[in-house]
């Protein structure tokens, strides 16, 4: 970075080659489901982030959606990095304001990609409960039961602290009256969490609005059995 808080396109920092490739197309890839958020309607505007971990020869970058830019408004040159020190390595708009949030998740967890929404029916089960009933097997598909983690301003350590005790043993939590962050070993696997986890919750408000009806919900033994057999859901691998 230079004096003002640029990054400084002339340090031994900058990707070269290979790395710079690798670096350009996981940054298409973080811009297209970030887009997929919105199309799908899982974030409204600038709302939620996304962040992909890219390996590099002076340590690894982690690629992050840049704060209150429009996803269709970014192109290939827009690429904003930082080191997992929060250090910013690339790019010149400002990375995303729950940085905090998806450097504790790099940090601490394999986790190769993250993303946060403020999904409408995540976001309503968060203010009702403080853990995701048991709704349906695929609960067992994000580690076990779903937290949610206390309140704290958006864009705070503190955030981001309630949020990683929320994920212990898991790869997905709600926040309190903020929405939900899932992560995973591709950008694929950790949209495909948040989609998984928006169903359900949005499955659990149906099934409990039904007047005068109390849904079924699983035990633990059930939802451990449904572990067990999802490691080996699939196709074999080959
Ligand atoms: P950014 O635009 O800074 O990423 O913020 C959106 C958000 O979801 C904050 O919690
Ligand atoms: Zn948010």
């Amino acid at each position: 970075m230079t004096e003002q808080g640029q990054p400084d396109e002339h340090s031994d920092e900058q990707p070269e080659g290979e790395e710079r490739e690798a670096i350009s197309r996981a940054w298409s890839d973080l811009v297209a489901t970030a887009r997929r958020t919105v199309t799908d309607g899982l974030v409204v505007g600038t709302s939620g982030n996304v962040s992909v971990r890219v390996p590099g020869r002076a340590g690894d970058i982690v690629l992050v959606t840049p704060s209150g830019v429009h996803y269709d408004r970014l192109t290939a040159a827009d690429a904003v990095g930082v080191r997992l020190d929060g250090r910013q390595v690339l790019g010149e708009l400002t990375p995303t304001s729950e940085l905090p949030m998806h450097l504790a998740i790099h940090r601490t967890t394999d986790a190769v990609a993250v993303v946060h929404t403020h999904a409408v029916h995540a976001t309503a089960v968060s203010t009702l409960v403080d853990e995701l009933p048991l709704i349906h097997y695929m609960t067992a598909a994000l580690g076990g039961p779903v937290r949610v983690a206390p309140y704290a301003l958006y864009g705070t350590g503190e955030l981001a602290a309630h949020m990683l005790r929320a994920l212990e043993d898991r790869t997905g939590c709600l926040l309190r009256n903020h929405g939900a962050v899932t992560y995973g070993s591709s950008l694929d696997q950790a949209f495909d969490r948040t989609a998984q986890l928006e169903w359900m919750c949005r499955l659990w408000l149906t099934a409990g609005s039904v007047p005068g009806r109390t849904p079924n919900l699983l035990s633990e033994a059930q939802l451990r059995e449904v572990a067990e057999k999802l490691r080996g859901y699939g196709q074999p691998s080959r």
